[in-house]
């Protein structure tokens, strides 16, 4: 008898007390929402301080890999085999599993929780590393092996594994509530909602194009990057907003070197009403400080005083190198990186204020004739 587990580790520290429960139980929801929509077999089953996803066999192990690592939660996860708690079996099934490695010193880790089974896990873990060692002649390294293997004596069958694949680690999309993206077209955006998506929140997307001013390429882009940001939060809807008239408006009725402040405040109002009507309780953006003239930190100050809920800026501390080296990790470069026609360039003035103050800005925007 032997068949295959994912052993999938959160990391405890992230979990204090009593919202243990609600992060175990999300990650479960996420990882069986996940299974449904890649189409995988599999059974998600909690236990103590771990789950385990039990699989019919190893033939689809890249696409397991791919859904784990894009499940914010996760620690670490381990292909396992399940076999009697027989000795003589963990011990073949350990040599089995540590010769499909490269290695020269090894150790063997041994836990049990079921005290039912006559051997310590010191005295496993001795018996197995002799056996290993007489039929490799590979050497023992306590304290810096290349490899170990992990033995797991628990209810009435042991657990072993010799590879531990690195999780995103983060909170379960959705255990701190939901939040609306603002995104463009462009690198930072994205990756904005990244950060927002490993801290527990489960988004949906607002993207305001300028159509038929913009092309509709432009507005295709974000819908391939939604559907790839899509890997780590299934469902996040995106809304297209059309803001070209809003756009055409404005630039009749206010100095042009305010206009990007003015597009910001009619865009945030927007996607204000959007958060509050899908229940999200935070905006996000991939504004950083000082990266172009709109994001001064006057020019944020008076553009954020639009509306009243909390905008989070994810990326306020990264430098852009730092941020495309985080695109390309998650995979949206490549399609940021893509021409498109940006609504803020569009009548866009050639040197636009830096230091709004709100006064002036609040003094125009009564005069405004908008719906
Ligand atoms: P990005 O790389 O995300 O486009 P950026 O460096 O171009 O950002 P800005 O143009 O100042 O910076 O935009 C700041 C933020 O405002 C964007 O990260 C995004 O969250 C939001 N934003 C800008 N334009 C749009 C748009 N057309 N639709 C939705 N959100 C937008
Ligand atoms: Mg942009």
């Amino acid at each position: 008898m032997s068949s295959r587990v994912i052993i999938v580790h959160y990391d405890e520290i992230a979990i204090k007390g009593k919202n243990r429960p609600k992060f175990e139980g999300q990650l479960v929801d996420n990882i069986r929402e996940k299974i449904k929509i890649a189409k995988l077999k599999g059974e998600v089953q909690k236990k103590y301080g771990r789950l385990d996803i039990v699989i019919p066999e190893l033939d689809q192990k890249e696409d397991w890999i791919r859904l784990l690592q894009t499940t914010f939660g996760i620690a670490n996860f381990s292909f396992a085999v399940l076999v009697e708690q027989d000795l003589e079996v963990i011990k073949n099934q350990c040599l089995e599993e540590i010769s499909k490695q490269e290695f020269e010193t090894f150790r063997i880790t041994t836990q049990r929780s079921n005290k039912n089974f006559p051997i310590g896990s010191m005295e496993v873990s001795k018996e197995v590393g002799a056996y290993v060692f007489e039929n490799l002649k590979k050497k023992v390294d306590l304290f810096n092996p290349d490899t170990t293997c992990f033995i797991s004596i628990v209810d009435n069958f042991a657990l072993i594994y010799s590879e531990k694949i690195q999780g995103p680690g983060g909170l379960p999309v959705g255990i701190n509530g939901k939040a609306v993206v603002l995104l463009s077209g462009g690198i930072d955006s994205p990756v904005a909602a990244w950060y927002a998506m490993k801290r527990g929140l489960r988004i949906s997307f607002v993207h305001f194009h300028s159509a038929p001013y913009t092309s509709q390429s432009s507005i295709d882009k974000v819908e391939e990057l939604a559907e790839i940001l899509r890997t780590y939060s299934p469902n996040a809807k995106l809304t297209s907003i059309a803001f070209g008239d809003i756009q055409k408006k404005l630039k009749l009725q206010i100095p042009e070197k305010y206009l990007i402040i003015f597009y910001r405040r009619y865009m945030l109002r927007l996607a204000e009403k959007q958060a509050r009507e899908s229940g999200a309780k935070v905006l996000i953006t991939g504004e950083a400080l000082g990266q172009v003239a709109s994001q001064t930190l006057e020019n944020m100050i008076v553009v954020e005083q639009a509306i009243e809920m909390m905008i989070l800026r994810p990326l306020i501390g990264f430098d852009k190198k730092e941020i495309i080296v985080k695109a390309k990790e998650i995979g949206t470069f490549e399609t940021s990186i893509l021409p498109h026609d940006d609504c803020c360039t569009l009548f866009m003035p050639k040197s636009p204020e830096t230091r709004a103050k709100l006064a002036d800005i609040l003094e125009i925007e009564a005069k405004i004739d908008l719906e």
